[in-house]
């Protein structure tokens, strides 16, 4: 028996125009999976669907959507169910982290002007990045996972992060939207246990993408920021990673060969969450 066989099967990559998620839409087109990129940005998940159709030579269908609107994933469903059939695998990728909702000092002395600290912190710029990254996860999980109940049988992977474990400095919606996520993946895991659906996450190490440029890299040098040089140097690995590097575990967990896993974590980080920095 192939464990890895997902040929034939429908995925739903929510985020699946960003720079990880499109990576791992093609690693599971490569597996024969017909692949949906569902995206806010419908220019961008058009393009991405172009590439995986040139490269793959399999269907793959883009569709404009956002995962904090209900009625507009239930739309896409309905897509999805009459263009590709039903759904097997979710990929909850869409989120990330916003200036609005980022201290600019790391951690308080008192003489700070209190607009840089967590006094000056937006409820709006806390909604919307807890929204994005929690609720983003919960209702195409609710919304995709419908067809997985009736047929007995789906996989669930949530996109977790490094801040889910212990929270980073400045990052306070960020981290708290990724606890959430990491503690979501083993209560929807446990609900669904009985009818045939496993949830994991992966939670990726520290990559150089759109969401953090601005904290790791020196705008004006092109050099890692002090914060980036922080995160090199409690990586044992000594490195950011790439997109290609989760593709291993996103198939794994896609796949029977983790049939007995469900509500997991998995860190893919270089060594970093391991690492007490001694
Ligand atoms: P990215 O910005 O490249 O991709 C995110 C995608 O989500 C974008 O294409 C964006 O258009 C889409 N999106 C945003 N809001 C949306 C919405 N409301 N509805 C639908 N789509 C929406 O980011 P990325 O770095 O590839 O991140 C992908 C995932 O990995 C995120 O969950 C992120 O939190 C997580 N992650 C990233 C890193 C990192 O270092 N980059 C580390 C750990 C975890």
């Amino acid at each position: 028996m192939d464990e890895l066989n997902l040929k034939g099967k429908v995925a739903v990559i929510t985020g699946g125009a960003g720079v990880i998620c499109s990576r791992m839409a093609k690693s599971l087109a490569s597996r024969g999976v017909k692949t949906v990129i569902l995206d806010l940005d419908g220019k961008a998940a058009a393009k991405v669907a172009a590439e995986i159709e040139n490269e793959f030579k399999l269907p793959c269908m883009a569709i404009a959507a956002n995962v904090l609107d209900k009625t507009s994933l239930e739309q896409a469903g309905k897509e999805i169910n009459q263009k590709f059939g039903e759904i097997d695998i979710l990929v909850n990728g869409a989120g990330g982290n916003s200036p609005e909702a980022t201290t600019k000092v790391e951690i308080m002395d008192g003489s700070e002007d209190p607009e840089d600290t967590f006094f000056g912190l937006k409820t709006e710029g806390f909604d919307k990045v807890f929204d994005l990254n929690f609720k983003g996860t919960l209702l195409p999980s609710m919304v995709f996972s419908t067809d997985m109940v009736k047929n007995r049988s789906g996989v669930i992977i949530n996109i977790s992060s490094m801040n889910s474990y212990r929270p980073l400095t400045k990052i306070v919606a960020y981290s708290a939207a990724k606890s959430a996520v990491n503690n979501f993946t083993m209560w929807l895991a446990v609900h669904f246990a009985r009818v045939g659906i496993r949830v994991n996450a992966i939670a990726p190490g520290f990559l150089l993408t759109n969401q953090n440029r601005f904290l790791l890299i020196d705008e004006k040098t092109g050099g890692p920021t002090p914060r980036g040089q922080k995160v090199l140097n409690n990586t044992p690995m000594e490195a950011y990673c790439v997109p290609e590097e989760l593709t291993g575990t996103l198939l794994y967990l896609a796949s029977d060969f983790s049939k007995a896993v469900s509500g997991v974590v998995i860190p893919v980080d270089k060594g970093f969450s391991a690492f007490s920095g001694v």
